[in-house]
């Protein structure tokens, strides 16, 4: 070991598995959207001025802040952007976990929260879910340091009613309550609607699912000014440009196409749902997701093997190798013709 590499911040860092990308593969791995972008985004992709590149873009994001802030019927200051909502929760987590008290967070849930916790040296810990995969409401009333969750929570695609979300929210007046909406479109409504009457929730939502953007790496958070203020605040203090002029134009055109997007988010919940009759059918069991992936085990083909014989398909989901979920596969719910690929190797499988 080379003396300096005592001063080295040494993390365990996120893994988001295989990341293979070969057009053809059926990439049912990441909880992409299948369908490509609005029309409205290559629209404005066309329509994109590149004598403005040599430009900084506008440091608050205002065109994106706006577009979002007319769709969701908020004040633009109640509104922050970032590179993704893995930026803008880093961001929420270097701005409102500043407390020596551990932050709550449920075991499983995305696994980025305790990498970002390590990183910024931030004590955590983690309730566990119940047999059935819920978060366990009565675990999130103890003394913390701020609370995040997923809603639905990943990777079990379960959604927690927003009443049990409030309850969560109105019993930590204390703290700060980051509900982490990256699949909330698949699901019920979100908790942005609870923003003016809590001072210390915090949604967040991504650009990377229901609207079909991975690649342009675009998410915000939705809470009360004073909290959008204190983002913004630390945001400044690291990189004031952090998002990209081509990512300011497409999202702004995405959320204004919202007939393409009512239509694909449509179409993944019912083939979402019509796999889900077939995989019961194939003898999987799963958690009832409200999101656009499956987490599914079967009586009798063990995860790992699954995975490995899908792959040889060109068929990619992901396996998670933690020993509490390691017979289970995250099925991201891919177009119709995807699923149908995959249903019918399964078949085979089983006949
Ligand atoms: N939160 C959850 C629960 C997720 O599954 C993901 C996607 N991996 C993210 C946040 C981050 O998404 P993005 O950075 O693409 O907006």
């Amino acid at each position: 070991m080379k003396a300096w590499e005592a001063n080295v911040r040494k993390v365990v860092p996120y893994t988001p598995g295989e990341q293979p990308n070969r057009p053809g593969m059926i990439k049912l791995n990441t909880n992409e959207n299948p369908y490509p972008p609005a029309p409205g985004v290559l629209k404005a992709l066309e329509e994109l001025d590149t004598g403005r590149l040599r430009l900084y873009p506008d440091p608050a994001v205002s065109e994106l802040v706006n577009a979002l802030a007319e769709y969701y019927h908020k004040d633009p200051s109640c509104i922050f952007v970032g590179v993704g909502s893995d930026d803008v929760i880093a961001m929420a987590f270097q701005t409102f976990f500043n407390s020596e008290k551990p932050i709550l967070f449920p075991d499983i849930s995305y696994s980025f929260y305790s990498v970002w916790a390590d990183l910024f040296g931030i004590k955590y810990e983690r309730p566990a879910l119940d047999a059935d995969f819920r978060i366990v409401k009565a675990d999130y009333f103890k003394e913390n340091g701020g609370i995040i969750f997923p809603n639905p929570n990943a990777p079990t695609g379960i959604y927690m009613e927003l009443d049990q979300v409030e309850e969560i929210i109105s019993g930590n007046p204390d703290s700060i309550v980051i509900v982490d909406e990256a699949y909330v479109d698949f699901a019920g409504p979100s908790a942005m609607e609870l923003v003016d009457k809590y001072d210390n929730l915090l949604v967040v939502q991504t650009f990377s699912k229901s609207r079909s953007l991975a690649g342009m790496r675009i998410g915000f958070a939705v809470g009360q000014p004073r909290l959008i203020k204190y983002l913004n605040d630390v945001k400044y203090s690291f990189n004031s440009y952090t998002m990209n002029l081509p990512s300011i134009k497409l999202g702004a055109a995405a959320v204004k196409d919202e007939a393409y997007f009512r239509e694909t988010v449509g179409k993944i919940v019912a083939t979402r749902e019509r796999v889900k009759k077939e995989l019961t059918d194939l003898g999987f069991t799963f958690p009832d997701s409200q999101s656009n992936f499956i987490f599914a085990t079967h009586k009798s083909w063990p995860a790992k093997e699954l995975f490995e014989e899908l792959k040889k398909e060109d068929i990619y989901v992901r396996y998670f190798a933690s020993p509490r979920i390691d017979n289970y596969l995250r099925i991201t719910v891919g177009t119709d013709e995807e699923m149908d690929a995959l249903l019918a190797f399964l078949r085979k499988k089983g006949n």
